[in-house]
């Protein structure tokens, strides 16, 4: 099982970061030890002191395949859930500033918290609504109308580099609103479904 990353995938959220709007999917990964499952707390890491949350909805494959074709992208995921990829940033400027991979930033253990799937009828597909509460309240709203790449762009492409498995994830980016988490902090993913109800996928203390 691998995990699949994609960075700056909303123009709000790169314009925060002062990153340009990518031209082409930002890609990186996660090893499976990097998952963080069943509401289990997250302990802050000893080596960073800037542990940022970023909420993004996350994709199930559930089909093999290669170089996937546009048509037929919209097969591979049946199910999504909400998940949060972890960045330690002091530690991401600092690889950025020296153009190193970030894979210590951001795959580390734990730093892939994931909440429970719901099938994708259960939501507006195109323009799937979700946020991040911390502490009870919002901290990151996104839609998923606004992603520079939608679901089945990032298919298609990733599945050019990478063989797509049953079982793997792809972390389809996160919205504006990315900060800081602290000990003592409760972190909470909220669905909306297509009716417009609340649905609480995780929730995650922080220790
Ligand atoms: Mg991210």
């Amino acid at each position: 099982m691998k995990i699949i990353c994609i960075g700056r995938n909303y123009a709000e959220h790169a314009a925060e970061l002062n990153n340009p709007v990518p031209g082409k999917p930002v890609v990186f990964m996660k090893p499976a030890t990097a998952l963080l499952v069943n509401d289990k707390p997250f302990y802050y890491p000893e080596f960073s002191k800037e542990i940022h949350h970023e909420i993004e909805v996350v994709l199930k494959i559930c089909k093999n395949g290669r170089h996937v074709q546009p048509e037929f992208a919209g097969q591979y995921y049946e199910q999504i859930a909400l998940g949060i990829d972890f960045t330690a940033r002091d530690i991401q400027d600092e690889c950025k500033k020296k153009g190193h991979p970030w894979e210590i930033a951001k795959a580390f253990d734990d730093s892939a918290v994931l909440g429970a799937f719901v099938p994708l009828d259960a939501v507006d597909a195109k323009q799937i609504r979700f946020e991040l509460r911390k502490n009870g309240a919002p901290v990151q709203q996104g839609n998923t109308a606004d992603l520079l790449f939608p679901f089945e762009e990032i298919i298609v492409y990733v599945s050019r580099f990478f063989r797509l498995h049953v079982g793997d994830l792809i972390y389809t980016g996160t919205p504006a609103g990315v900060g800081p988490v602290q000990i003592g902090d409760l972190l909470e993913g909220i669905l909306f479904t297509k009716e417009g109800k609340e649905k609480k996928l995780f929730s995650c203390e922080v220790k």
